[in-house]
């Protein structure tokens, strides 16, 4: 492992001081990445001490602070009442040790689980730019159906990005020059021609919250899985309004309603690369934006 220099962080301005820094919230995702090597950041600040916590519900909408555990917000009564896609994606996601420790905002900037991305010892076009994809070729059962490009066809690995997508939600973002709001529909971009930019985060920008609009149609999240113990989601949909997340470069959201869930056929039946890069969603659902 790197060395680095670390600094828990008392304030939000703290915080945002180093815009070249790495923010530490449950540490599934970072600690294991720099384990690995695949993330080496010189700089890294514990945000868990900053006032981001608190899952608020409103009749317009629900809020939530982006240090919020996920089990937290799983086994919320009013979030599973009203916001049932949240809470169902959270309880599929993981292990409940992983639940208990893990935040809102770092399950949605989570890296692929692409074995390529993870291994320093392989090309990747997503660590390494201009490295190559071998997942093209290579081992890709696992891989993007919709939304891949020949220079990455690795998969969204969150499952409640997908639930959020579907139903609208935005995320609060702040850095040292002031506060933005954008959908999350418009956050995660396509791989395209530059995998390693996976959002539109910039640096040493901090998620503070979640928003939710309030949701008055019926909703179901469906997750696909090799095991249902604990597993990442070989294909993640939401019914209600459509949302495709694994299986997928990133989530998507159809814009009709009243259509049925997205199926669509096992992972890595046929090519990843090929199909991605029709930019199709089935039923003839545009990719949500951004
Ligand atoms: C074995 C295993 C199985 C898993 N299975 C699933 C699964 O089935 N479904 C699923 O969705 N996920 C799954 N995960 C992923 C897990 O949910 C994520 O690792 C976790 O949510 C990340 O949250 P964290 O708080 O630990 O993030 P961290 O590891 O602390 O951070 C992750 C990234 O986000 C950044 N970050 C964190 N918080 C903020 C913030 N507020 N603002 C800006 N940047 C921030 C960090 O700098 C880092 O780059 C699994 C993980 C493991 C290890
Ligand atoms: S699919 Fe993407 S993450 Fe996986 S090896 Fe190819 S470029 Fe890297």
């Amino acid at each position: 492992m790197k060395t680095y220099d670390f600094v828990s962080a008392g304030s939000i301005r703290q915080a945002l001081s180093r815009e070249d820094a790495s923010y530490l919230a449950g540490g599934t995702t970072l600690v294991d990445l720099m384990k690995l090597e695949v993330m080496t950041p010189a700089h890294v600040v514990d945000i868990n001490s900053l006032p981001l916590r608190g899952i608020h519900c409103a009749p317009q909408g629900l809020r939530i602070g982006a240090l919020e555990r996920m089990a937290d917000v799983a086994v919320h009564h009013e979030v599973a009442q009203r916001w049932s896609m949240v809470s169902t994606a959270l309880a599929l996601s993981a292990s409940p040790q992983l639940r208990n420790m893990a935040s809102i905002g770092g399950n949605l900037l989570q890296r692929t689980r692409c074995d390529y991305f993870r291994d320093v010892r392989m090309p990747c076009n997503k660590r390494k730019p201009g490295s190559g994809c071998p997942a093209v070729n290579g081992d890709n059962r696992m891989h993007a159906i919709l939304g891949g490009s020949s220079a990455c066809v690795a998969t969204h690995a969150s499952d409640l990005a997908v639930a959020l997508v579907a139903l609208d939600a935005s995320i609060r973002l702040q850095d040292r020059h002031g506060e933005r709001v954008i959908k999350l529909a418009d956050f995660y971009r396509l791989p395209g021609d530059t995998p390693s930019v996976e959002n539109q985060l910039r640096p040493g920008e901090l998620i503070t919250e979640v928003i939710v609009p309030a949701c008055d149609w019926p909703q179901a999240y469906v997750k696909v899985r090799d095991r249902t113990s604990y597993e990442f989601p070989g294909l993640g949909g939401c019914g209600g309004r459509r949302a495709l997340g694994r299986g997928a470069g990133r989530p998507h959201r159809g814009r009709r309603r009243g259509h049925p869930a997205v199926a669509v056929a096992g992972r890595g039946e046929g090519s990843a690369g090929q199909a991605g890069d029709r930019g199709e969603l089935p039923g003839g659902g545009p990719h949500g934006g951004g």
